[in-house]
Order: structure tokens, then C-alpha cells, then sequence
């Protein structure tokens, strides 16, 4: 299977080209056809599948497509670490490149004035982590009531730290219309229950 195949945007097409990824990995080739019809899933794969890509590219094409110039937050990506988000935010800036989507990244540990800056500058797609996240929706530097596309990612993890209050608290705030990823390398029972609080009709997909 080629990426062309997929029905993948020529933007995008470009920048996967310029990365020398020839072929999808197997997360991307089950989960970005899926995606881009609109379905909610639930993934089971480990860091090093390539599953940044399989969310990455669904989210910038969408949003693309959908060319709004608001400066709204249209896509939340939460991650349990700081490196995980920094990771994610270079792949939505490396496959995005050439549309007009910016990302940022905020995470916890280091003064906040840069990150609630470049939120106010207007971003389409916010990486955070949980903490941060709260933080500067509690000052009113975030607003969540425009995000379109949701991914919880590394689920086992974000409860192994500590961090299902959270993730709750920010679940209780996304708009219901939208599009939910969850990702997870363990599918444990409270995983699959907090799941079910998140997904509608999900398709599931193991790697
Ligand atoms: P991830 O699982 O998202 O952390 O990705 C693991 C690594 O695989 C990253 O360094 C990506 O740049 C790389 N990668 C992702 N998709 C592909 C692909 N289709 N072809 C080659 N490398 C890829």
C-alpha cells in the first residue's frame, strides 16, 4: 500500500515525500482511512508504530479542508509527558508544512507567558498535557468549546500518572460533536470504561 492510495490530501502527500516515508505502517494504513470518514476509534498501539502520523494527518487534512481562518482551537491533543507533546507538535509541523495549520504545545515546568502568547496569536491544533492544560483553562487562556477533533493519547499511561481527574475534567467540557481518537498500549478495564465516556461507535484497531 502507498500513501497515495490513501486519499491523502497533496500537501500533505508532499511533506510525507520529503520525510522519505514511502509506505503507511500498519496503524496508519487501518486508522487514516477510517479517520478520514469521520469515525471515532480506539487504538491499541505503542509508541514507535507510527501512530502519531495516523492521527496527524486525518486532523491537518480535515482541518485544511475545512480552511476557517478563526483563531479558534479546533483540535486537542492530550499526552501524558512533555516529550510526547514536544514529539507531536514536530509531526504536526513536519507533515502540515505546507497548509496553513499551526500547532502549539504547552506543558507544565516552565514559565507559561510563551505558551499563553502563541495561544493568543490563534492556533488550529493545541498539544498539552493535562496539568497545563487546567491551568490555563482555569486562568482563561483556553477555551474548549470549539474543538472538533479530540485524541487522548497513551491512555495507560495518563492514568498510571495520576491524571484521570483531569482528563475528566477537561472531557467534561469538549463540545459532544466531534471527532474522539483513544490510544492506548494496554486496554485494562478502567481504560475501556473511560473509553466509553469519550468514543461514539468507535471503531477499534490492534497493531
Ligand atoms: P510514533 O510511533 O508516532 O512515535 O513514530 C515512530 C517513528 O516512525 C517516528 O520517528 C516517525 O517519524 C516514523 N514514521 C512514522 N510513520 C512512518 C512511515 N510511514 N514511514 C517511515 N517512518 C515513519
Amino acid at each position: 500500500m502507498r500513501f497515495e492510495e490513501l486519499n491523502i490530501i497533496a500537501p500533505i502527500l508532499k511533506a510525507l515525500k520529503e520525510e522519505n516515508y514511502t509506505e503507511p505502517t500498519s496503524i496508519q494504513e487501518q486508522a487514516i482511512p477510517l479517520l478520514l470518514d469521520k469515525n471515532d476509534i480506539m487504538a491499541s498501539a505503542q509508541t514507535g508504530t507510527g501512530k502519531t502520523a495516523a492521527f496527524a494527518i486525518p486532523i491537518l487534512q480535515h482541518l485544511e479542508n475545512e480552511k476557517s481562518n478563526s483563531k479558534k482551537i479546533k483540535s486537542l491533543i492530550l499526552t501524558p509527558t512533555r516529550e510526547l507533546a514536544i514529539q507531536i507538535g514536530e509531526s504536526f509541523t513536519t507533515y502540515g508544512k505546507y497548509t496553513s495549520i499551526k500547532n502549539t504545545v504547552i506543558f507544565g515546568g516552565v514559565n507559561q507567558n510563551k505558551q499563553t502568547a502563541a495561544i493568543r496569536n490563534g492556533v488550529d491544533v493545541l498539544i498539552a498535557t493535562p496539568g497545563r492544560l487546567l491551568d490555563l483553562m482555569n486562568q482563561g487562556f483556553i477555551n474548549l468549546k470549539d474543538i472538533q477533533y479530540f485524541v487522548l493519547d497513551e491512555a495507560d499511561r495518563m492514568l498510571d500518572m495520576g491524571f484521570i481527574h483531569d482528563i475528566r475534567k477537561v472531557i467534561a467540557v469538549l463540545p459532544p460533536k466531534r471527532q474522539s481518537l483513544f490510544f492506548s498500549a494496554t486496554m485494562p478495564d478502567t481504560i475501556v470504561e473511560l473509553s466509553r465516556k469519550i468514543l461514539n461507535n468507535p471503531k477499534k484497531i490492534a497493531v
